[in-house]
């Protein structure tokens, strides 16, 4: 097996976020959490997933203060400010799950607005001038806090979700959960988002061993967000390109960034630039009810859940 020592990638906010929240356990915690559950017991039970994992997973979670345990016996778990900051990017999970993922999992949400009274699917819009946010819309800049990190990857990264998955006989896992479950998967469509299409490219982006990236190039091309297309006379040259499934995870990748940028930038300011080019302002994202137009918020969402 290769091996890559001693490289660096580039450290964005969505790559600190996902050292946080970039685990198939974690993703299905904070979904549960979401969607109102508080207690050990409900997460072990609703995400299918074995009681030490989750237990691992809580900890870490409450270390990393996104949650608080609460001292009474059984009360469970509270969201802190920080982890309620995740909700926009809960929001966007939903948003593709509802357009793409539709049979994809035994769960199903309904969400509705208190606001207004409607069922509806959030929205991801430009804050400054409310227009739908497309990815092709977006110009990226080197920020004033862009560094390189070394990629540390623990043993348990390795296990993949569907390893994780085959531990109930439910399907808990969709291909978004998956994706942000797997931090190689992230680098290579981080890496396509900001225009890097072609293998070696990726491979010098993303400094993974070439095993590895073949494999999540594969994989991301089996759940339908990248398409490959020859670029030269070459049969074997190829180009990897988001499909519109693809593309659709942007506006998770978009909230994770504001989390990290939010909780985890450095003095010298975010490492990314972002600008909205229909409307020149800098870009960050509102997410809006499909019903309204109105902004949700964590406290106006009513969520329905069926198996
Ligand atoms: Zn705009
Ligand atoms: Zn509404």
């Amino acid at each position: 097996m290769e091996e890559v020592k001693h490289e660096t990638i580039r450290a964005c906010s969505i790559w600190r976020a996902l050292e946080v929240v970039g685990d198939v356990p974690v993703l299905l915690i904070m979904e549960q959490a979401f969607l109102g559950r508080r207690r050990f017991d409900d997460f072990v039970v609703q995400t299918g997933v074995a009681r030490s994992v989750i237990s691992n997973r809580l900890e870490k979670l409450v270390e990393a203060d996104i949650f608080v345990k609460l001292r009474e016996r059984g009360a469970g778990y509270r969201l802190t400010e920080k982890g309620r900051d995740l909700f926009p990017a809960a929001l966007m999970v939903q948003r593709w799950q509802h357009i793409w993922a539709s049979g994809e999992r035994d769960m199903h949400v309904t969400l509705s607005h208190r606001d207004c009274g409607h069922v509806m699917h959030p929205l991801a819009v430009c804050n400054s001038c409310s227009v739908e946010i497309d990815p092709r819309m977006v110009g990226w800049e080197a920020g004033p806090g862009l560094s390189e990190v070394t990629p540390a990857y623990g043993r348990r990264r390795k296990q993949s979700a569907a390893a994780t998955a085959k531990r109930s006989n439910k399907t808990m896992t969709d291909s978004v959960i998956e994706l942000f479950g797997d931090r190689w998967s992230t680098l290579v469509i981080r890496a396509c988002f900001t225009g890097i299409s072609r293998f070696d490219d990726i491979q010098r982006d993303a400094r993974m061993a070439t095993n590895i990236l073949s494999d999540r190039l594969e994989r991301l091309q089996n759940q339908g967000i990248l398409k490959a297309w020859p670029y030269s006379s070459h049969q074997d040259r190829f180009e990897y390109r988001l499909t519109a499934k693809g593309r659709d995870v942007y506006p998770v990748l978009l909230a994770l960034l504001h989390w990290g940028d939010r909780w985890y930038a450095d003095q010298k300011g975010p490492p990314l630039l972002l600008t909205h080019k229909s409307c020149t302002h800098d870009l960050s994202l509102r997410p809006v009810c499909s019903g309204c137009g109105g902004t949700l918020h964590i406290e106006n969402i009513l969520f329905e859940t069926k198996r």
